[in-house]
């Protein structure tokens, strides 16, 4: 595969013209990829990688019907949605079709962000109220507005202040929340009550002060606090409290919709509830920028009733909405939900094996291929292996297969692949993890391996630059 430019005159460019806060993965050896097919990334050497963490390539790296339909409408026309185009319309009749009979009213946008900020506004304005719930941990957007509502990055030393309108409810993590199985319950119901008494408190004491609340955001299936897995029920009451007190509910399915759970289209059908807005991305373009939101027509009807037109330039052109129908064409066509059903229960029976088999697997939860492997550095305390999972990601990189982490202590290793991930896919994905761990639960039984592992996340966030630093890190571990 030709690129240009050599990788070191790529690196020196970023890094003199593109804002360091954009970070690399792999910041100490970055990869320059060049190529992607299907669930395949090819770096400009031609070295292939197993892709496990791009659910934006929702249906596979370049799959050739989505960039047709890109290119064919390129060729036609693209222009803004102040003119008919049956793309538009066509894609808006698909949406709502997979919707709860009542979200039947589209808005078309360019980002995740983007959607969640539209569906802020429409909340504000129909509810005429002003206070947001929000998850602990949980991740909205880059706007403004939804760093508001995203303590994933309010809770940086470096983060924004959380505004008073904001409220923060706990994230239902039952293995390493603020209620946990077994410890506050046997039971799965029970742990979903206690936290929806959480966002009932919030709702409570809001209303008692402010008349009501404006919503609650959330994801359905929380991706940036960790894959978790809400109990069965905690939203239906979450729901309930919410509505009691005037607000209205958003279901953030941006990382999680479009068929990834294997079961159903949204994450939020997994809860049985229906929101009064969704927001969705990502998946939806495929790698094409291109979002939206849905919501009833009553929500609509506010928004219009304020005679303020919303206009979006690229929201809803015909590039975009001709993307998106290849999408949807290619889920179907493809049966592609079906796929994560099948593929991740095997992938998820597989990992479970790991946690019998490791000291460092505490947890392995999942639903479709949307799966977590939490690594603690004891079972019984549940205290997070931050400096293994990184060290574990590293190692997989080696491997030539792209995993994440996640999570508040970034210790909750995340499989989100394109949905044409295949179970030998899986198999090589779990068998090089396996091995992977033996390998660090062996090694790190000298002392020196263990400060090694501690300290290769402090030298890769020191990066390419500081050398110095870098080499006395390597004295002084091979000091200790
Ligand atoms: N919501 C969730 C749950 C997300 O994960 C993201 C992106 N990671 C966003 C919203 C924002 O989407 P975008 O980056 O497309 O603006």
């Amino acid at each position: 595969f030709l690129q240009s430019m050599p990788k070191s005159e790529t690196i020196k460019l970023r890094e003199k013209h593109v804002g360091s806060a954009c970070q690399l993965f792999f910041r100490s050896s970055p990869l320059k990829i060049v190529r992607g097919i299907a669930q395949f990334m090819y770096d400009e050497t031609g070295e292939r990688y197993l892709d496990c963490i791009n659910n934006v390539a929702h249906v596979g790296h370049c799959h050739p019907h989505v960039v047709e339909a890109g290119r064919n409408q390129m060729s036609l026309i693209s222009t803004n949605n102040r003119y008919l185009h049956d793309e538009l319309v066509i894609l808006a009749k698909r949406l709502v079709k997979t919707m709860p009979e009542s979200l039947s009213v589209c808005f078309f946008v360019n980002s995740g962000s983007e959607a969640n900020d539209l569906a802020l506004r429409l909340a504000r304005v129909h509810t005429n109220k002003k206070d947001m719930i929000t998850l602990d941990h949980a991740y909205h957007g880059h706007l403004t507005s939804m760093i508001d509502l995203s303590p994933y990055k309010l809770n940086l030393p470096g983060g924004p202040e959380k505004p008073e309108w904001v409220h923060v409810a706990p994230v239902p993590d039952v293995y390493r929340g603020k209620y946990t199985y077994p410890r506050d319950s046997q039971s799965e119901e029970e742990l979903g009550n206690l936290y929806a008494r959480e966002v009932g408190e919030i709702c409570k004491k809001v209303k008692e002060a402010k008349g009501g609340v404006c919503a609650f955001i959330a994801e359905s299936l929380q991706s940036c606090g960790g894959q978790i897995i809400p109990p069965d029920g905690y939203l239906k009451k979450v729901y309930e409290y919410v509505r009691e007190a005037n607000g209205v509910c958003i279901a953030d399915e941006v990382q999680v919709g479009f068929g990834r759970s294997g079961t159903h289209m949204w994450a939020f059908q997994t809860q049985d509830v229906v929101p009064d807005i969704v927001t969705m991305g990502k998946p939806m373009g495929n790698g094409h920028p291109v979002a939206a939101v849905i919501t009833t027509p009553e929500i609509a009807k506010s928004f219009a009733d304020t005679g303020v037109e919303y206009f979006n330039t690229y929201g809803g052109n015909p590039v975009s909405c001709a993307i998106a129908n290849a999408v949807l064409d290619v889920i179907e066509e493809e049966r592609l939900m079906e796929r994560a059903a099948r593929v991740g229960n095997h992938l998820l029976s597989r990992c479970e094996s790991l946690k019998h088999k490791h000291r460092l697997v505490g947890d392995v939860r999942g639903r479709g291929l949307f799966v977590g492997v939490e690594l603690v550095t004891d079972k019984e305390s549940r205290i997070p292996a931050t400096a293994e999972a990184k060290h574990v990601v590293n190692r997989m990189r080696e491997e030539r297969i792209l995993i994440s982490r996640d999570g508040p202590d970034s210790n909750v290793l995340k499989f989100k692949p394109p949905m044409v991930f295949t179970t030998q896919d899986a198999d090589r994905l779990v068998d090089t993890l396996d091995r992977v761990l033996s390998e660090l639960e062996e090694n790190t039984k000298s002392v020196q391996m263990k400060l090694e592992v501690l300290v290769s996340p402090i030298r890769e966030d020191v990066g390419s630059g500081d050398l110095q630093l870098k080499s006395s890190i390597q004295q002084y571990v091979k000091a200790v």
